[in-house]
């Protein structure tokens, strides 16, 4: 093992205790039992019930957006939010390259095309000026709508992405989309709890996107949900998640084609379960970012990402950068982590390396090619925290 590995690993353990250590583990316990308890003995466990609304007002309670409408998951939220924001078959959809994939499948389920433009080195999301150079580059504006005028495909929304939980410029972001017509629909599915200026993010754009995966802060086993200012399309968004039926007492009348992606009442219990400790869960995320800070200060070789300036992040992924030469590195620490039980990992594939994407139009990514090559995310869990003092303790007293 070379030194920087063991210094690496070192490192680590000043912070995890003694491996095993997985990346994100879900807190769960006895809030969550009572409360599934409760949903079973309600007999009422699949699309309605009153978890789900209890659920989806605890979520407008956190973020502060006026509707949240529960779904099956967050890459179907996003598709959903995608078809609110008027993005239609043959669209192009702006969003970053690094990100996790949902985020353009969703994109081309709605038979639209991810564009890709390059990321900001400080909060790994859609930079602003690489946003306004590619759309001032192949933007064509016609009748109030920015065409491309390389591929004759209109732009129809931007997908900005807060990566790892770290807020990424919205109101940058948002003016570029304003001034070529641009809908705005937030990725915020690794961001719940993360603010921007005092302001929860997912409530920045016309919709924002939640995931409540078993790896997200907090879990519903597989969920999602879509945020909006606007009743309408609040009301459009539960009318297509629930099959486009209209309300009648007997009869099966569907007004266009729907989805079936309405989230589960034993989910949303789950979630209501999981709400109620976000605060706590916040709380353990941030000083486990003072750990993990306080064990890197004085290497040269890593750096800890920390909160963009003015916001607060929920620090969902603790994030190393490789500094300098350390960048040549990185599959090697990562092999050194995993040989000893400690789950890291790479930042996710440029997504226009991916086969099913490669043939996107891009801008320029010289940002996110460096970054993704320099990040490795380390154990985040909210009950490391806990984990760690609990350890400590057993060895005193041994
Ligand atoms: C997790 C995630 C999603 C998708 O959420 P699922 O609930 O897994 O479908 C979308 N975008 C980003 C950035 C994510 O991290």
């Amino acid at each position: 093992m070379s030194s920087l590995e063991a210094d690496f690993l070192q490192r680590l353990e000043l912070v995890l205790g003694p491996p095993p250590v997985s990346l994100h583990e879900p807190v769960l316990g006895d809030i969550e039992g009572r409360l599934l308890q409760e949903c079973v003995s309600s007999g009422y466990v699949s699309s309605i019930g009153p978890f789900v609304t209890r659920f989806e007002s605890d979520l407008e309670a956190v973020t502060g957006a006026r509707n949240a409408v529960a779904v099956v998951n967050g890459t179907s939220a996003l598709q959903i939010a995608l078809i609110l924001a008027g993005v239609r078959p043959g669209d192009e959809v702006i969003m970053p390259a690094l990100t996790f994939v949902a985020t353009a499948a969703a994109a081309a389920h709605c038979g639209a095309t991810p564009h890709f433009v390059d990321s900001d080195s400080g909060t790994l999301g859609l930079s602003p000026e690489a946003f306004r150079r590619e759309l001032s580059k192949i933007g064509q504006r016609r009748h109030g709508v920015t065409f491309n005028k390389l591929t004759g495909s209109p732009i129809r929304a931007v997908v900005p992405v807060h990566v790892f939980g770290h807020p990424c410029d919205m109101s940058a972001i948002c003016a570029v989309a304003d001034e070529f017509g641009l809908s705005v629909v937030e990725d915020a599915a690794e961001a719940l709890g993360s603010q921007l200026g005092g302001q929860p993010v997912g409530t920045f754009g016309a919709c924002g996107v939640l995931s409540f995966n078993g790896n997200k802060i907090v879990t519903t086993g597989g969920g999602g949900a879509i945020l909006t200012g606007d009743d309408e399309l609040a009301q459009r968004a539960k009318h297509l998640t629930t099959t486009a039926k209209t309300p009648h007492p007997w009869e099966y009348v569907h007004d266009e084609v729907g989805f079936n992606f309405r989230m589960p009442n034993v989910n949303a219990a789950l979630g209501c379960a999981q709400l109620e400790q976000l605060g706590g869960f916040l709380m353990s995320k941030r000083e486990l970012y003072s750990k993990y800070s306080r064990a890197f200060q004085d290497s040269e070789d890593f750096s800890v990402l920390r909160e963009p300036p003015n916001c607060r992040s929920n620090y969902w992924l603790q994030t190393i950068i490789l500094q300098g030469e350390a960048v040549h590195h990185r599959d090697r620490l990562i092999n050194a982590a995993h040989s000893i039980g400690i789950g890291v990992r790479p930042a996710w594939r440029n997504l226009h390396t991916l086969a099913p994407y490669s043939h996107c139009p891009r801008g320029a990514l010289d940002n996110v090619e460096e970054l993704s090559r320099r990040i490795i995310n380390v154990p985040s869990g909210a009950a490391l925290v806990q984990k760690v003092h609990r350890d400590r303790l057993e060895r005193s007293r041994l």
